[in-house]
């Protein structure tokens, strides 16, 4: 069979980089299998698209928000009816399970609707105005075009959480897809237009971050960039950005802790410590990659875990049965590894794991067998910094107290969870752990669309996506309309 080439959409068209250079996109469950070639585009072909959005916007800003959301509602429709199609695509690409891709296309369609119904609210606010006879208002204006830059762990959630607030709100697009999954970004970009988006609304450009993202970054025209990926990769964007004014959205890394209380149902926190650990093979900004034991229930819980980590079936998620994928790339292989030497060298000890799986049906691909550490200490490099991939660290406390101050005692901020089933530890933790998102009886992972997401401290940089986005892809205009014909002067002539 040969291998498909994918061109850049620019302006409504498939072009190919002016380069002419591909990459490949393959399978990470088995690396002979190509999904495709996709285009490695260059500050050019960046300049290009983004023209395009530029000139898309002076028409469809005037469309009318509830317009736009038909679109985005058409959209949620085909999305539904292409979704087996799309996960099956995405589990290819991407490597994650097909129950997890079916989620993962589900969230955009939830996303579509949730965000369809903004075209009708898109609220702003009327006041008072301190003088006679004059009205005050704000409303939301769209910002222009938006540069977005997507990871690979949710290649057609995340995009959706950008581009269709962004739409909704009258803005035009340019999305670099990760370079390891472009093709649900194509997809999803597909439907879109399928749906009636008109030409040039959004703009892909597929490539590698220095080549084809920073170009996107570095754009004059290009008013805000919203970024997922990397803490490292956020801190440059945000850097070149303030160089032209770029408001930017960043959503970037977790270390995020599961407590569990002597309380707790014990059963329960198994389940979602290995679901929370493990699903996604440990690859999701908010993946449980802590998990904090009350000394109590430490040594039986640790025993149960580690056997049934050692007991998930790793392999193609494309096949039934197979509970964990491959990691996506061998660099993620080599990070996982690197993380395991560390632990390892700190005086962590390896329950379970610990390598990559190399043998048999694992030989084309890039597995990594799920791992666990016991006797953790907070301040080791394991128990700080993020891995994503499938380890875990274990570490016990006496008190909650205790246990708040070593969920806190890092960088990141994403996501946080407490199993207790008495009420008054839920609020404590509601309100002490210092994260974006807190679970209570549940794992770290599973945000719905509709409530704010994102981190605090080294996760982000302070702003939302679902609940929240429109704040980004919109700015404020305020309003006063003076139907008192005659000049009135703030603060002077109302004064006394
Ligand atoms: P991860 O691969 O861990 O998800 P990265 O931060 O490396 O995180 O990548 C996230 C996204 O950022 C990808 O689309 C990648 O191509 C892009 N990227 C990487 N380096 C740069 C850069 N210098 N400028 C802009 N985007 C970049």
């Amino acid at each position: 069979m040969s291998t498909k080439t994918y061109q850049n959409l620019i302006g409504g068209e498939w072009v190919a980089p002016r380069s002419g250079k591909t990459f490949r996109n393959v399978n990470p469950a088995d690396h002979r299998d190509v999904v495709g070639e996709f285009p490695a585009s260059q500050a050019e072909d960046v300049a290009l698209a983004v023209a395009a959005a530029r000139k898309a916007f002076a028409t469809w800003r005037l469309v009318p928000a509830p317009k736009r959301a038909e679109i985005l509602y058409r959209t949620g429709q085909l999305l539904a009816e292409r979704k087996e199609q799309y996960a099956q695509q995405m589990t290819r690409e991407m490597g994650k399970v097909l129950a997890e891709t079916r989620g993962d296309v589900q969230e955009a369609i939830d996303e579509a609707y949730y965000v369809a119904g903004e075209g009708r609210r898109l609220f702003g606010q009327t006041t008072p105005s301190e003088l006679a006879n004059k009205f005050a208002m704000s409303v939301r204006m769209p910002v222009g075009v938006i540069g977005m830059i997507a990871p690979w762990n949710f290649p057609m959630a995340i995009p959706s959480w950008k581009l269709f607030p962004a739409l909704v709100a009258g803005n035009t697009c340019v999305i670099k897809p990760a370079e390891d999954t472009p093709l649900s970004t194509y997809n999803l970009v597909q439907t879109l237009m399928d749906a009636g988006l008109p030409p040039g609304v959004v703009n892909i450009v597929s490539g590698f971050g220095p080549e084809a993202g920073a170009p996107l970054v570095e754009h004059p025209d290009v008013r805000a960039i919203s970024f997922t990926g990397s803490s490292a990769v956020g801190a440059m964007v945000a850097q070149r950005a303030a160089a032209t004014f770029k408001p930017v959205s960043l959503e970037m890394g977790g270390k995020n802790a599961m407590i569990v209380m002597e309380d707790a149902n014990l059963e329960l926190a198994l389940e979602g410590a290995l679901w929370g650990a493990f699903g996604t093979t440990g690859q999701r900004c908010t993946a449980t990659s802590r998990i904090l034991l009350h000394r109590s229930i430490a040594a039986e819980f640790t025993e149960k875990l580690v056997a049934r980590a050692a007991a998930l079936k790793v392999g193609n998620g494309l096949h039934p049965g197979v509970e964990v994928g491959p990691q996506v790339n061998e660099q993620q292989i080599a990070t996982s590894a690197e993380y395991v030497a560390i632990a390892l060298a700190e005086g962590a000890k390896l329950l379970t794991g610990g390598k990559a799986l190399t043998e048999g049906d694992y030989a084309h691909g890039t597995f990594f067998a799920p791992t666990i550490f016991g006797a953790v200490r907070p301040e080791m490099r394991i128990a700080r910094e993020e891995v994503f991939g499938p380890v875990v660290a274990l570490l016990e406390f006496d008190t909650l107290e205790e246990a708040f101050a070593i969920a806190n005692s890092i960088e990141y901020g994403l996501s946080t969870s407490l199993y207790s089933r008495d009420v008054n530890r839920a609020f404590a933790a509601i309100r002490d752990l210092e994260a974006g998102i807190t679970y209570i009886n549940a794992p770290t992972i599973g945000a719905e669309v509709h409530l704010p997401f994102g981190g605090v401290k080294k996760t982000g940089n302070g702003h939302r996506e679902g609940l929240g986005a429109l704040d980004f892809y919109t700015t404020w205009k305020s309003v006063y309309v003076d139907f008192s014909d005659r000049l009135q002067r703030a603060q002077i002539d109302n004064a006394e």
